[in-house]
């Protein structure tokens, strides 16, 4: 058995609870889902999904509570959606705590601000997807070992090391499964 756990200290946190059990239900096996907010809450967790909201009251407590000192120290797989990739990048247009976890470069609100928030498709792994995008950042370039998943206009929106998983989109803000599913599958190898 797995346990997913989705860390719970600000933004869309319910929507992501909710489409992971969505996912859990389609991919019909054992895993379990763990709501993260202290760093006790992180043991036995075997990957962590970081929400959007706001990336820098986000990081301020993942630091704070010493969630990324856990995080590096366990090599815990992170799918971060908006937010989330903000948080996982090693560099950043903004002056603020990151987990320094992927080597890219983002830049926040790169779209806009939220009333140029949209919706458009997207391409990944040859599927489409609906692509809700809110104040949402882009990858500006990746180095390393990083795979560029997506592109839009050719701004990059996704990308993958290993079992990280960074998208600037909201897919729990639909009902597509399919991302929360490749990730939670990925926790298994
Ligand atoms: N612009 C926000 C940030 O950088 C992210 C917005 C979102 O998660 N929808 O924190």
């Amino acid at each position: 058995m797995i346990t997913v756990g989705i860390l719970n200290l600000q933004g869309a946190v319910s929507e992501h609870y909710d489409i992971t059990k969505e996912a859990i239900n389609n991919l019909n096996f054992d895993c379990g889902i763990r709501i993260v907010r202290y760093i006790e809450d992180l043991s036995g967790c075997d990957g962590l999904i970081i929400s959007g909201g706001e990336s820098t009251v986000i990081g301020k407590l993942i630091q704070k509570r010493g969630i990324d000192k856990y995080i590096h120290e366990n090599n815990l797989p992170i799918f971060g959606t908006c937010a989330g990739l903000v948080l996982m990048a090693n560099k950043l247009d903004h002056e603020q705590p990151v987990l320094n976890l992927m080597d890219m470069e983002v830049k926040r609100n790169a779209f806009g601000s939220q009333k140029n928030s949209f919706e458009e498709e997207i391409e990944i792994f040859g599927d489409k997807f609906q692509g809700v995008f809110i104040r949402a950042p882009s990858i500006v370039n990746v180095s390393g070992d990083i795979e560029v998943l997506s592109k839009l206009n050719d701004v990059i929106i996704a990308a993958r090391d290993g079992k990280n998983l960074a998208i600037s989109f909201h897919p729990e803000l639909t009902e597509d499964t399919r991302l929360h599913e490749y990730f939670i599958k990925s926790l298994l190898d």
